[in-house]
């Protein structure tokens, strides 16, 4: 989720060169006794600022020579030789990520409850998280040398929140004039240098849908194939994000949504080949309609954007369901819980509604609303501790389960502070924080 990316950046200030954190035992980097705390400062006289860079300058160098700054200050310069595979055995500190200075109508650190930890009210806004980790950026504050870093590292592809080409639109929407608001030249320069780049619509009714969505996703087409995709996700009301120039998305808002862009879908895949305007999976579903089919999705070009998920789960689900009526065996008599967020949970009971007659399990599907955020936050990832606290009741069966995506991706704590552990042990029955996916393709793999 958004935060997971970033969560240093309160915990560190930004030094030169780039940490080392971790040395592998019997690797290069321990025979030349660097340790932890260690900083690298030059890789063959170029200045690192991060693990990037080091990755950067480094990479398929057989000869390196590096300059190391100890704790104590003094400085070592090594002299290395390797193979061309050979990994040095290094871990570095994460980035530092850079904030955006926007003031977005829409802005997730807005809908946050004051209390929340304050990793969640990190505004980053940095090409680099965007290359890592599909972080996007507005690119409204991009400077000379980020750009020229993207162009030469390679930094492709680069996600970018572009919400509307309408200038006046974007502009009012990011909380900025006009003039930052277009970022027209940049985009052309990063596709004119070959960096590939995926946009993101947050809709906004009666702000960016409608007309302006159209003008959009046609202005977007028409620097295809440079970029490759739009992805367009609902905007997301919280009981703290309440700003009374936003609408909340409706079911009737989504269903019109569907029946506009299914039209320019049509559109563009006779013209160029794919859908390349894609509707997060949360609109079809608050439409109470089903999600497009495999083919829709292509090579499911945003599915972290939460574009292509529901059917990229269903479609492995169809094929565990399928070798399971082949072999007509029973998994075992596994009774137990699962727990997910409101939206998902009907498309999933359905699923194990159909597993539990298949193979004899009894597994309930319990929705778990979210009181934290409150609003129409219905997404799972975003539960809290509290909130399956408060689900308990509906428990039945030997364990429970609840989405591995509400923990942080480094630690076993959720986003209102609380640890996994502690969460476990409000439970009488075992708890388990699983990946859906993985699951299925255990059960999958064992059946083959
Ligand atoms: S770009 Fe907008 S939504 Fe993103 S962090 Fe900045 S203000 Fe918030």
């Amino acid at each position: 989720m958004y935060e997971f990316a970033v969560t240093p950046a309160v915990t560190q200030i930004r030094r030169r060169g780039v940490s080392i954190t971790e040395v592998a035992p019997g690797s290069i980097a321990a025979e030349l006794e660097l340790e932890p705390g260690d900083r690298i400062m030059r890789v063959n006289g170029r200045v690192v600022r991060d693990y990037l860079d080091f990755r950067f300058q480094s990479g398929g160098e057989t000869e390196l020579v590096i300059d190391v700054r100890k704790p104590t200050g003094e400085d070592w310069e090594l002299n290395i030789e390797r193979d061309e595979s050979e990994d040095l055995g290094l871990g570095f500190e994460q980035i530092v990520p850079r904030q955006c200075a926007n003031e977005c109508l829409f802005c997730f650190c807005k809908g946050n409850p004051e209390t929340a930890r304050p990793s969640l009210f990190v505004r980053d806004e940095d090409v680099r998280l965007s290359f890592l980790y599909g972080n996007y950026t507005t690119l409204t504050s991009i400077t000379e040398d980020e750009m020229r870093r993207v162009i030469e590292q390679r930094l492709s592809p680069q996600y970018v929140s572009v919400h509307a080409t309408d200038l006046e639109v974007r502009a009012y929407l990011l909380g900025i004039d006009r003039e930052r608001a277009d970022i027209r030249a940049k985009m052309r320069r990063m596709l004119d240098a070959g960096i590939e780049i995926h946009a993101q619509v947050v809709l906004c009714p009666r702000i960016n849908d409608g007309e302006i969505l159209r003008q959009t996703i046609y202005d977007l087409a028409a620097l295809h194939p440079g970029v490759r995709s739009v992805a367009i996700v609902p905007l997301g009301l919280t009981r703290y994000l309440n700003d009374p120039r936003l609408t909340a998305v409706t079911p009737d808002s989504c269903r019109r949504t569907i029946e506009e862009v299914s039209a320019i879908q049509k559109d563009l895949r006779k013209r160029m080949g794919t859908t390349f305007a894609f509707l997060g999976d949360e609109i079809y579903l608050k439409a109470g309609q089903d999600v497009p089919s495999r083919k829709h999705y292509g090579e499911y070009p945003q599915i972290e954007d939460g574009v292509g998920m529901v059917r990229a789960f269903t479609s492995q689900f169809e094929s565990m369901m399928r070798k399971l009526e082949r072999k007509d065996v029973s998994v075992n008599a596994a009774s137990g819980t699962i727990m997910t967020g409101t939206l998902f949970a009907p498309v999933l009971r359905q699923m194990i509604n159909r597993l539990n007659q298949q193979s004899g399990t009894k597994l309930k599907v319990v929705a778990v609303p979210n009181e934290y955020f409150g609003g129409d936050v219905s997404v799972a990832g975003l539960l809290t501790g509290g909130d399956f606290l408060s689900a308990r009741p509906e428990v039945s069966g030997d364990f429970v389960i609840i989405p591995k995506v509400v923990l942080k991706s480094d630690d076993a704590i959720m986003l209102d502070g609380m640890r996994f552990e502690e969460l476990r042990q409000k439970f009488d029955v075992p708890l388990h924080a699983c990946d859906f996916q993985d699951l299925v393709s255990t059960i999958e793999g064992r059946l083959n």
